[in-house]
């Protein structure tokens, strides 16, 4: 289903769906045997999906149909508290942070990015300045706003973790300043584990200001791991090489501890099963999680006519990839915060469940 996407009985069911943002967009969380997965919903795939997910019963089940015959049920999260809340200026809580998957808080602190200026320079996938121009985001918030939404989201929802993104502003910092103003105030609100996640900062020594500041983790994505595929797919974001995300990743494990570093890769952009592979290999030797995520055609982007992966595609990926990282010692669920934990939005962690740790195979 996160290949094809899904039609839906009843479009309201649950918490709201995403659309546009930063990161995989366009879906909404479902439980499936107890596991929150994101499936889009809203992309052109999905309105023509095999799946239908009909209006949900009594219970809150909903059947699964796939061509018309019953595969399964899920049920949806439901809708937070903390979505009825405001701030003392008016700001409904969801402007500022939303529920991912079932137990996360999701904000994207700065929802303006430099590369998202230039139609040349923008990366193909990314929907950040839809939300806002949605009405559905504040561009910029504050730290005290996100320390008062997240100890709502904590209090009232039992909300586990969280995760701060960010477009990247002009500074060479790279959005590592205000993800460290806005962890600091988080932390200093409640007690609740957070991920970073920007581009590479000029300087490593952001690293342990982040850390410092109250961030447990860090993600930096490559997204797509050759260059031809880079620069075809992230124009601007391409112009920062491969290798200074690594050297990159090689400080920030230093500072955060091996598997607290992560980064997102996309499949379905053109990178082969190979390529993926053989970067996912070397991100693991030196402790990096590589959160392999099925590629999601957001409409309204450059890329929303663009196939999502085949399903097969992603189980000759996720399946290798999920016995490399039991050989390397990683393990999603021992990520303290973020995507790699939450897994909403790949099937890997379903992967790794199903895998021996190293020794335990033949
Ligand atoms: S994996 Fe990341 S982007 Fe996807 S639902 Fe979870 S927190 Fe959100």
């Amino acid at each position: 289903m996160q290949s094809f996407g899904a039609r839906l009985g009843d479009p309201g069911a649950g918490a709201h769906s995403r659309r546009g943002g930063a990161g995989p967009s366009d879906h909404k969380a479902l439980t499936i045997d107890g596991m929150t997965v994101m499936v889009p919903v809203h992309t052109a795939p999905a309105f023509a999906s095999l799946y239908f997910i009909e209006a949900p019963d009594g219970s809150g089940r909903s059947r699964v149909l796939r061509e018309g015959r019953a595969v399964g049920e899920v049920s949806f999260p439901a809708r937070p508290r903390f979505y009825d809340l405001q701030t003392v200026d008016g700001i409904p809580y969801s402007r500022i942070a939303l529920l991912h998957g079932g137990d996360v808080l999701a904000t994207t602190v700065l929802q303006s990015c430099v590369r998202y200026r230039s139609r040349t320079r923008t990366c193909r996938f990314c929907a950040i300045g839809q939300s806002l121009a949605a009405g559905r985001t504040l561009e910029r918030k504050t730290p005290a706003q996100l320390a008062e939404v997240a100890k709502a989201a904590v209090e009232l929802d039992g909300v586990q973790h969280m995760v701060m993104t960010t477009g990247t502003p002009p500074g060479r910092d790279r959005g590592a300043a205000i993800l460290a103003e806005s962890a600091a105030a988080v932390k200093a609100a409640v007690a609740l584990p957070i991920q970073v996640q920007c581009e590479p900062p000029d300087d490593d020594a952001w690293f342990a200001r982040l850390r410092d500041a109250g961030a447990d983790a860090l993600g930096m994505h490559l997204e797509a791991v050759t260059d031809a595929v880079r620069q075809a797919i992230m124009p601007g974001k391409s112009e920062v090489p491969v290798s200074r995300y690594f050297a990159a990743f090689a400080a920030a494990v230093a500072v955060f501890g091996r598997g607290q570093v992560s980064t997102y890769i996309l499949a379905g952009l053109g990178d082969t099963t190979d390529d993926i592979l053989a970067v996912c290999a070397r991100l693991i030797a030196i402790g990096v999680y590589p959160f392999v995520v099925p590629f999601v055609p957001i409409a309204g982007t450059p890329l929303e006519d663009h196939p999502p992966p085949a399903p097969a595609l992603m189980a000759a990926l996720l399946g290798p990839l999920a016995d490399m990282l039991a050989d390397g010692g990683l393990r999603a669920i021992d990520v303290k915060a973020g995507c790699a934990r939450c897994g909403a939005c790949s099937a890997l962690a379903t992967y790794e469940r199903g895998r021996a740790a190293p020794g335990d195979r033949a």
